[in-house]
């Protein structure tokens, strides 16, 4: 249709979306023939995607089509086997940690894998640096340079006021960024402190929908004074859990090197002789500490991986059965 205009995707509820574009926000639905075409929910819209509209009257809209992701977070949801698209097009993931007992350089390290598995560079912002000395902050400063050298780093606090400029500057027009982290790092403080204190939580938009019934949405992505976007949805706390797939190889890839010279090609690196990985460990050329979060993180992968499998061969087994009963229904019209 001639009609048809860009907009963003700033926010889901239960089938209904929320984009935005320079004329305003619009409440808008999928076409029943892209619903009809969606094979899984990743063919459905997520908050940040790109997506093609027309408008329709009273700030409503149709989704015609989603535009190429450029980056995705998602989720896989273990007991349902399927994946959760929890946002898309994000530039940046700030992987948020506090001070205090949250820190933990493996979890840095996961949610690096998480990123750069979706495609979006990761930065840390290490939060509430009020709690500690500076003494303390700056061994960890230099811990964190050494293990992550490409990583940039900012340290905040809420408390005192600090690096937060430093963070809005960081924060680049057109650009879209999340906030990754355990809860309580404070990741809705330094939010609202972006957002010049506005309450995420407490701010809604109300509609109506073309039956008239009342939907109201969660504003799940926001627009800073410098231009650049912060999605912040229930699904992004939840992010941690997910599987890692290539984002593996980026971060390990010095792993990866070394286990093309294994003795064995299916070498686990945990007890084979020969093993390079493990040779390089005992020789300190490879962090303890990393090694052995690869090893975590590699055994999480493979269990979603092997869930996929046994997934797949149920729907084998249920289309050999399928197959058995059209045959035996033949069979039984012949007869007739
Ligand atoms: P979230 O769960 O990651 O969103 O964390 P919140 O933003 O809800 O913060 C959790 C708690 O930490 C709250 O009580 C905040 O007031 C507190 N907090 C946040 N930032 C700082 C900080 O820089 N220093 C200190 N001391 N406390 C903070
Ligand atoms: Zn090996």
């Amino acid at each position: 249709m001639e009609n048809k205009q860009k907009a963003r995707v700033i926010s889901e509820y239960r089938g209904a979306y929320k984009v935005k574009n320079e004329k305003g926000e619009f409440l808008a639905k999928v076409t029943g023939k892209k619903m009809f075409d969606a094979s899984s929910r990743e063919d459905y819209p997520a908050v940040g995607d790109w997506v093609a509209i027309d408008e329709l009257p009273e700030s409503q809209a149709v989704i015609k089509d989603i535009l190429p992701r450029r980056t995705i977070i998602k989720r896989r949801a273990i007991e349902k086997g399927s994946v959760q698209v929890i946002a898309t097009n994000i530039d940046v993931a700030f992987v948020v940690e506090s001070v205090g007992r949250d820190y933990n350089l493996n979890r840095f390290e996961r949610y690096f894998v998480i990123a750069r598995d979706g495609g979006i560079k990761p930065a840390i912002i290490l939060n509430k640096i009020d709690l500690i000395p500076k003494d303390d902050l700056d061994i960890k400063l230099e811990e964190l340079k050494k293990r992550f050298p490409d990583v940039d780093v900012i340290a905040t606090s809420i408390v005192r006021n600090e690096g937060l400029d430093e963070l809005k500057k960081y924060i680049e027009k057109d650009k879209t960024y999340c906030f990754l982290g355990s809860s309580g790092v404070g990741k809705s403080s330094l939010i609202n402190k972006l957002l010049g204190g506005e309450l995420i939580k407490t701010e809604d938009i109300s509609s109506y929908s073309e039956r008239g019934k009342h939907i109201t949405t969660n504003r799940q992505m926001y627009f800073l004074e410098s231009g650049g976007a912060v999605i912040d949805n229930p699904g992004m706390r939840e992010v941690g859990m997910t599987n890692v797939g290539e984002g593996i190889v980026d971060l390990f890839d010095e792993i990866f090197e070394l286990s093309r010279k294994c003795k064995y090609k299916d070498c686990t690196h945990t007890h084979e002789s020969g093993c390079e990985v493990l040779a390089a460990v005992e020789s300190g050329k490879i962090d303890r500490d990393k090694y052995l979060n690869y090893l975590n993180i590699k055994k999480e992968s493979d269990y979603y991986e092997m869930t996929d499998l046994e997934r797949r061969e149920k729907d084998r087994d249920f289309g050999k059965f399928l197959n058995k009963a059209k045959k035996s229904l033949k069979d039984y019209g012949h007869k007739n």
